[in-house]
């Protein structure tokens, strides 16, 4: 007989969409996730802004040219895209796609613009969830602490943390990320349960019409 635990559910992928201002943490707990769940699908963007020191071609991002980005965009070949900061970004689609298709999970980690037109495309897929940062001193210091950007970018992106914020209301999660640990067991928390839901669980229907087919033979 099979126990209880070793029911393996089929299930439809979810879209897993982490958004926060710049340095709230959303790339660490991004990296951790993956680490941990080797299984999730990251989707990786395309963007037009420059590469950083430590950032690798593929797998932070796709570079691309502004030219190219928009053929894409026209194309439609980007699930969503974005201005962030003066650069353009983008999602690409098929990738994603394939993902979804083969049952995977798929992360996210895109702004507030791209999550509004995933939510309006694709609802029943996407798990928004948004990471705030504890203060804006402790935002402001860990984008120094990063230090991979001129004070000018650091600026910016302070000023463009109130416009990303004020859109915390759109996601379905938020999350303070006081400390790292808490806030990641509690990311992994809401994947559990996202996971679980009843719509997400295409195998159910059989398995339900065999219990009752075996309480029927029980009972009669
Ligand atoms: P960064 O330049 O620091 O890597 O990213 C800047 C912002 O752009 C972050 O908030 C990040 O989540 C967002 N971003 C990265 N990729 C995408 C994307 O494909 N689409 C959208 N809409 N935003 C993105």
């Amino acid at each position: 007989m099979t126990s209880p635990s070793q029911i393996s559910v089929v299930r439809r992928g979810l879209m897993l969409v982490l958004s926060s201002p710049s340095g709230a943490g959303k790339s660490t707990l991004a990296r951790l996730l993956l680490e941990k769940h080797p299984e999730i699908h990251l989707s990786v963007s395309v963007t037009t802004r420059d590469k950083r020191p430590s950032e690798v071609e593929g797998i932070h991002y796709h570079f691309i040219k502004r030219e190219r980005f928009e053929k894409l965009r026209d194309a439609g070949d980007l699930l969503e895209s974005a201005e962030v900061h003066g650069n353009f970004y983008g999602t690409p689609r098929e990738a994603v796609e394939n993902a979804l298709v083969a049952g995977k999970d798929v992360l996210f980690d895109i702004d507030y613009q791209g999550t509004l037109q995933l939510y309006d495309k694709m609802r029943t897929d996407i798990v928004g969830v948004f990471i705030l940062p504890p203060s804006a001193t402790e935002l402001k210091t860990r984008l120094e602490r990063r230090a991979e950007d001129a004070s000018g970018v650091i600026e910016k992106r302070l000023k463009n943390a109130r416009t990303e914020i004020a859109h915390w209301e759109h996601y379905d999660y938020v999350l303070v990320n006081e400390d790292l640990g808490e806030t990641f067991r509690s990311l992994e928390a809401i994947l559990a349960a996202e996971r679980l839901r009843r719509e997400r669980q295409l195998g159910l229907p059989p398995i339900v019409d065999r219990l009752d087919q075996e309480l029927a033979t029980l009972t009669s």
